[in-house]
């Protein structure tokens, strides 16, 4: 019986220009997968990986007490597995800090044990 392989067509996410691209799984390539329609050697990074352990930064806001605003803005400092997006906001939605918060600021550290942190992308005063 002929082994199928595996196929995927998407948009190349890592810079404005969005190239369309196949990612082709292949016996012949030295890292298993051929890739076509991208214009620089990133979208082949980005295809492989998309197809074979796809992450995302995370951007969303948490609760702040004793500022100006009701919520503070915040990311994940690197990107987390797709799979565990869900299990990361639930973690997210619980936290509620206190101002005053700089940018740059650790709100989680090492959230889910990925050794990604989530912190703060903006500053917010203490309201006295
Ligand atoms: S393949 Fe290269 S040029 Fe095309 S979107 Fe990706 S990073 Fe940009």
């Amino acid at each position: 019986m002929k082994e199928t392989l595996k196929e995927k067509e998407m948009i190349c996410i890592v810079c404005p220009i969005g190239c369309h691209i196949n990612v082709i799984e292949s016996n012949e390539s030295e890292d298993g997968y051929e890739v076509e329609g991208n214009k620089c050697p990133r979208g082949k990074i980005y295809g492989i990986k998309e197809i074979t352990s796809p992450t995302r930064v995370v951007s969303t806001t948490v609760s702040i007490e004793n500022a100006f605003l009701k919520r503070l803005p915040v990311k994940t400092d690197n990107p987390v597995p797709k799979e565990l997006i869900f299990e990361c906001m639930k973690v997210i939605n619980e936290v509620v800090v206190k101002a005053p918060v700089k940018v740059g600021d650790i709100i989680i550290e090492n959230i889910l044990d990925t050794g990604v942190n989530i912190v703060a992308t903006r500053s917010m005063n203490e309201i006295k």
